[in-house]
């Protein structure tokens, strides 16, 4: 009952932070990096660095005051991996303290009956594990030996679960088992497409896991699976249109907007509290979280602006995407929620 409670003043507060947001004042999501560091180290990936400065839990309560103070809604905790951070239970805790309504990415591979515990008593709000790794199928086989405990988390705690899979030229086999997985244990699915590092030309980084022009047959394949399991009512997140505009992000034409300078666009802290322009890129903005005015986050979104007009062309993030789309199509989002 307690936890009832607790998680309908967490909702509470996130949507009053959703009404209070606005382009020019504050945002209702942190995301928090607390490390960059991964005990993977999938292919595709370039948003993992073992040497990277991490948080510490001084910092972090600084941060998290902070983040009070600016009425967030919510914290998502991302890495690198997240989990391999030896203060995130702690960090949880001071989240549900507040009524900030927590999130975390974790590639899985730490999750177990004990783990999983941890973070349901810590008051976690909503687990995102991703199936990433060397073969989507190894971890397709980790999630099925965690079903068990994250059922019962999901049960005891009220925690959101939700799969993340990346989607590369060679494993659309694995994906499809693990659609039907997600469907047959009803966890909802979130697809994105691989896609180069948006720091690098394109074209150097070709190495047989990303689409190109020549895959349209490939391309027509999967947008027809897509199309028929999302009429089926198949819990995918992302929206079909997000798997048919591939083709546009391939020949490079500008049709979608990233959220990340608009009112609901997100902060990412990373070590030292300094703020990361985006969490598919490696960088520091020089802007120190701690110390973030009014007046700042105007410098601070037009500077990620700036950004975003070199990267939005080559970057297709589904998560950006879908922030995106289902801003702009309220309908379908509803749709999607109470679907
Ligand atoms: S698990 Fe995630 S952060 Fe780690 S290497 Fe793989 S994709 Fe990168
Ligand atoms: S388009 Fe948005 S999500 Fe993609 S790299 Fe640029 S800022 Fe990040």
């Amino acid at each position: 009952m307690l936890h009832k409670i607790k998680k309908i003043r967490k909702y509470l507060n996130l949507l009053m932070a959703y009404m209070r947001a606005s382009k020019f004042t504050t945002t209702p999501f942190v995301r928090i990096i607390p490390t960059d560091r991964c005990n993977l180290s999938c292919s595709y990936c370039w948003q993992h660095n073992n040497k990277s400065i991490e948080i510490t839990e001084q910092e972090y309560k600084l941060i998290i005051e902070k983040a009070k103070k600016m009425k967030v809604g919510m914290i998502n905790f991302l890495g690198g991996e997240p989990l391999i951070w030896k203060y995130i239970y702690s960090a949880i805790e001071l989240c549900n303290k507040y009524n900030i309504m927590s999130d975390i990415t974790t590639n899985g591979t730490l999750l177990n009956e004990e783990t999983l515990n941890k973070l349901g008593e810590s008051g976690l709000d909503s687990l995102n594990i991703s199936v990433d790794g060397k073969t989507t199928e190894k971890n397709i086989e980790l999630l099925k030996n965690n079903l068990r405990f994250i059922n019962e988390v999901r049960k005891k705690y009220g925690i959101i679960v939700r799969i993340n899979a990346v989607l590369y030229k060679n494993n659309f086999e694995e994906i499809k088992e693990l659609i039907e997985y997600c469907n047959s244990e009803k966890l909802p699915l979130s697809i994105g497409y691989v896609v180069p590092n948006v720091n690098e030309e394109t074209e150097k980084k070709e190495n047989g896991i990303y689409f190109i022009k020549a895959d349209r047959e490939l391309i027509r394949e999967i947008v027809t699976y897509m199309r028929e399991k999302i009429s089926k009512g198949y819990k995918i997140i992302d929206p079909i249109e997000y798997f048919e505009n591939i083709e546009k992000f391939i020949r490079k034409e500008k049709f979608w907007e990233c959220n990340y300078s608009g009112k609901y666009g997100w902060i990412n802290v990373i070590g030292n509290c300094k703020i990361r322009s985006c969490t598919k890129k490696m960088d520091d903005t020089g802007y120190d979280f701690l110390e973030l005015k009014k007046e700042d986050i105007i410098k601070l979104k037009e500077n990620f602006k700036e950004k975003i007009d070199k990267c939005n062309r080559y970057c297709y993030s589904n998560c950006a995407y879908d922030s995106f789309f289902y801003t702009r199509n309220k309908r379908k989002f509803l749709k999607k929620i109470i679907g």
